[in-house]
């Protein structure tokens, strides 16, 4: 069994690759891995297992349809994590998105249908549907992005329906709340806020504070894409719902407390344009058909997170410092 994880450096495909390597995913235990990574700031060797036999790093851009023609073919399956990911940067230079958001999934959908290569797992976000102010979004809404992140990944989602409307091609896509966990890139609202506290910094808080997020342990979103994977139907999209559901304001209150300090460090910055104000999945699809629950519970898991940005300063330092990618060369 060979299976192709594209983004597989950055903080949720590193994440899968982990566990899938450690034998954590029954029946994958002997599988290898490729992980095609191009990265960019996001993207860390670090946090990988490097030395694995059974990896195999390929430096590369999942817009690169010379490079997949000679990746892509002999795997069995593929999880395409690789995204620009970050919405603050997508305000800044939504060029980006689109290339690798949208032209890169493209590109990668292309190598899969030439090379007989499939399922392909293509993991998308619960930001694709927009903002909701009541009520919980089903795999059936319309698609209403509101930033270009979001707008890119749900062209993203677009292409990868055409491919298995057009071609057949078995694609597989899921939808997921917020992620937390250890190794997210410190731009990120939990690492960043928990970084700034750690060193006696004061943190930004968009607007009011009162916007909505549910929020997942990555270990139980990368248990969910193995059940879609192995589990899931082709052409079929799945949500993937967190197992609390806080608004940005409550988020901060537990980080201070976690990190021993006060609101007096938190200050209220102008909001962030188009900031949707809440997120809502219901998840029920992947929870009747292929029996997904979360297993971790919010108040341990962000408490080993801090406790990991607490343990761990090398890690985010350097990234702090410009480029995680340039620091492993
Ligand atoms: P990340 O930014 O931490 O990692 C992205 C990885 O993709 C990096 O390793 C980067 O080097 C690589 N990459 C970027 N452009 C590339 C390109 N052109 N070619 C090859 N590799 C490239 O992102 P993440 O938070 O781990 O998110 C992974 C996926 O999950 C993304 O598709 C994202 O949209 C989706 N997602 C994330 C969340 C979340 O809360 N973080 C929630 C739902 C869905």
């Amino acid at each position: 069994m060979r299976i192709l994880v594209t983004g597989g450096a950055g903080f949720i495909g590193s994440h899968y690759v982990r566990t899938l390597l450690a034998g954590g995913y029954p029946g994958y235990r002997d599988a290898r891995v490729t992980v095609l990574d191009k990265l960019t700031y996001a993207g860390n060797t670090a946090n990988l297992p490097m030395a694995d036999p059974r990896l195999t790093f390929v430096r590369g851009d999942v817009c690169d349809a010379a490079l997949l023609r000679e990746v892509v073919p002999g795997h069995d399956a593929v999880v395409h994590f690789a995204a620009e990911s970050h919405v603050d940067r997508s305000l800044d230079n939504g060029a980006d998105f689109v290339h690798t958001n949208v032209v890169g999934t493209q590109s990668l959908l292309g190598a899969c249908l030439a090379a007989g290569v499939g399922p392909v797992v293509h993991v998308s976000t619960d930001e694709v549907y927009g903002s909701i102010d009541e009520g919980s979004w089903s795999e059936s809404e319309p698609l209403l992005p509101n930033s270009p992140y979001a707008a890119s990944k749900a062209g993203g989602d677009l292409m990868a329906r055409s491919y298995w409307r057009s071609h057949g091609l078995d694609v597989r896509t899921t939808r997921c709340a917020n992620n937390y966990g250890t190794r997210q890139h410190i731009e990120k609202l939990i690492p960043l806020f928990t970084t700034r506290l750690l060193t006696g910094q004061s943190v930004p808080l968009y607007g009011d504070g009162n916007n909505v997020r549910e929020w997942i342990h990555v270990d139980d979103h990368c248990r969910a894409l193995q059940l879609v994977l192995t589990r899931g139907r082709a052409g079929e999209i799945y949500n993937v719902g967190g197992s609390v559901t806080c608004t940005n304001r409550e988020i901060v209150g537990r980080l201070l407390e976690l990190c021993g300090t006060d609101w007096s460090r938190v200050r209220f910055v102008a909001d962030r344009k188009g900031h949707d104000r809440r997120y809502s999945l219901d998840d029920r699809k992947i929870r009747t058909e292929l029996g997904y629950r979360p297993q971790h519970d919010f108040g341990p898991g962000l408490a080993e997170v801090v406790a990991w940005y607490r343990d761990n300063p090398a890690w985010w330092t350097a990234s702090a410092e410009g480029g995680a990618a340039e620091r492993e060369e």
